[in-house]
């Protein structure tokens, strides 16, 4: 048996929406223990990527492979939890309620506490979810991904509507799971953010991977003009 250093490998991977090459013979590793940002404009291929990732897409070529099952047996098992750009609460639940429904779900899921603590709704636990603050709101959202203890977390996106505190705060909560041993991919299209939270960047244009590293590198190769994104015209 080998021992896998990769949360998740994207092997040649494309896909299309009629014309639109959406993912373009895409390569990629998603390291263990790290946290991952899918940085890109708008249309890049970021949700794309993800939605094969999560099994919720078919790629129309090559392989995809999460903790070395198919994406849909990842899922399954309760090793990816996800954060995606949609999905709604019952309106009138507690935020209490929305994460006991969660757990239940998983054979061995986060405790409670952890959860509030790590993503730091402790004090939302009795208010009701359509009461909450956009921030509040992904914080739950967050938690709620959590809930089945996944080696690899899936963020869609997930600070697009925050103000800048509340996505400071979601930040920390995300580095904090992550340095208890945990994978997390998070897709952004904003320079800063990838860099403040992530120990990788994958920057996307057009389906592509135009460059990877670190913040650091990342801002040397690429350079903030092109990473401050073109949306249309070759990359
Ligand atoms: P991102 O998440 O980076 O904004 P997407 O993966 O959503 O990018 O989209 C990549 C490209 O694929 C875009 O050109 C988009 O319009 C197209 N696309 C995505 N999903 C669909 C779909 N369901 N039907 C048609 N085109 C789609
Ligand atoms: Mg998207």
């Amino acid at each position: 048996q080998t021992i896998r250093d990769h949360a998740a490998e994207f092997s040649g991977v494309s896909k299309s929406f009629l014309e639109v090459k959406a993912v373009d013979g895409l390569e990629l590793s998603v390291g263990r223990g790290r946290v991952t940002a899918l940085l890109g404009p708008n249309g890049s291929g970021k949700s794309t990527l993800i939605d094969m990732l999560l099994g919720l897409l078919r790629p129309d070529r090559g392989r995809v492979e999460v903790f070395g099952k198919a994406p849909g047996a990842a899922v399954r098992a309760g090793l990816v939890g996800a954060m995606r750009q949609d999905g709604a609460f019952p309106a009138s639940a507690k935020v209490r309620e929305v994460l006991e429904l969660a757990r239940r779900l998983y054979p061995q899921p986060a405790l409670l506490g952890e959860l509030a603590e790590v993503a730091d709704v402790g004090d939302l636990l009795s208010r009701r979810v359509d009461r909450l603050s956009g921030g509040q709101l992904q914080r739950v959202r967050f938690a709620f991904a959590a809930a089945g203890a996944p080696g690899l977390l899936v963020l869609d996106e997930p600070t697009v509507a925050m103000d800048v505190e509340a996505r400071a705060r979601f930040w920390e909560g995300i580095r904090s799971w992550a340095e208890r041993g945990r994978s997390v991919l998070f897709s952004t299209h904003y320079l800063e953010e990838a860099d403040t939270a992530a120990d990788r960047i994958v920057v996307m244009n057009r389906g592509r991977i135009l460059a990877e590293g670190t913040g650091e590198e990342i801002k040397r190769t690429v350079g903030r003009r092109t990473v401050s994104f073109r949306t249309d015209g070759p990359p």
